[in-house]
């Protein structure tokens, strides 16, 4: 016997983070968590409101946040009214900025270089379900480790710091060395020397100097734009590099207001960045900033 028709309201379907699910009768709900942060009782309450509203699990998502499948689209309403109050609300999945992902960078990973969950709430706050012709996804690592495969994303930033060395100090000893992974410090003559074209900029040689001699630059953000994952994967290109989280937030407003303009919908942002030549694009945006 077939089920009847459920009274759903298809206004709430028009809003990001409700997902269709492969019961038509049912829906995915997915949730707004800037870097994937939440308290304990944020935690604990999401399970609550879940059980509360009948749905039997939860999934934790590639973006960071959290689905409740399997849900009555005729019972959304107050769902998502608890969720909200829980300050864990209503995500984004359509062409729109959609949840922003961060590793734990300085505030607990000892490879830290940036502030990025910090970075991530302040973008969370001013650009989170923006609509656009095409997705925007923003991903933050502290390092260059990458552990967030932010230049996988349509806007990626990475914490980067660089070595500065002092030659007329360096004992010869060899410690920095032995923490490079991509063998870009060397000690000649009893002085340490820097490949650029080798190094990544990732700090780790600057804190094991034993005479602290090997200073580190100020961090900074090193922007990409135009990766992307799924079915045609793509490392974004290096756009700009930046001194502070003020910056970083002008050049994304200035890379989303592009997009705003100029992109169209139906073809990816980094497939409609291909057919452009990236430098006049960069221009283009650097021009935006200046003026
Ligand atoms: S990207 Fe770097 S700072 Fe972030 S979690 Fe990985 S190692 Fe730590
Ligand atoms: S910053 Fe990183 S890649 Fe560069 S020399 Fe130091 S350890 Fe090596
Ligand atoms: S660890 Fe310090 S003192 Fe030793 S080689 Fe490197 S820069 Fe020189």
């Amino acid at each position: 016997m077939s089920r009847p028709p459920r009274q759903i309201n298809q206004d709430l379907f028009t809003r990001g983070g409700i997902i269709t699910e492969i019961d038509p009768d049912f829906c995915i709900v997915r949730l707004r968590m800037p870097a994937g942060m939440m308290t304990p009782a944020q935690m604990k309450g999401i399970g609550e409101i879940a059980e509360r509203h009948g749905v039997e699990t939860l999934h934790l998502t590639t973006r960071q946040t959290v689905e409740l499948p399997h849900v009555d689209p005729s019972k959304l309403d107050g769902l998502l009214d608890d969720l909200a109050a829980n300050g864990t609300p209503l995500g984004a999945e359509r062409e729109e900025v959609v949840n922003v992902t961060a590793c734990l960078g300085t505030r607990h990973c000892k490879f830290g270089i940036i502030d990025s969950v910090g970075l991530a709430e302040k973008i969370d706050k001013k650009f989170f379900g923006k609509e656009l012709p095409v997705k925007v996804r923003i991903a933050i690592s502290s390092c260059p480790n990458g552990c967030e495969s932010e230049r996988l994303n349509e806007i990626g930033i990475t914490g980067i710091q660089r070595p500065i060395r002092d030659p007329g100090l360096c004992t010869g000893c060899g410690t920095c060395t032995h923490y490079c992974r991509e063998k870009a410090i060397e000690v000649q003559d009893g002085l340490v020397v820097v490949e650029a074209n080798k190094c990544m900029e990732c700090g780790f040689c600057i804190k094991p100097c034993p005479f602290h001699i090997i200073r580190g630059t100020d961090p900074e953000y090193r922007i990409t734009i135009g990766g992307h994952r799924g079915r045609h994967p793509k490392i974004g290109r290096h756009f700009i590099d930046v001194k502070s989280q003020e910056d970083v937030i002008r050049v994304i407003d200035k890379v989303i207001y592009w997009i705003y303009r100029q992109a169209s919908s139906g073809l990816l942002l980094p497939e409609q960045l291909d057919e452009l030549d990236f430098d006049e694009f960069k221009k283009s945006i650097v021009k935006m900033i200046e003026g």
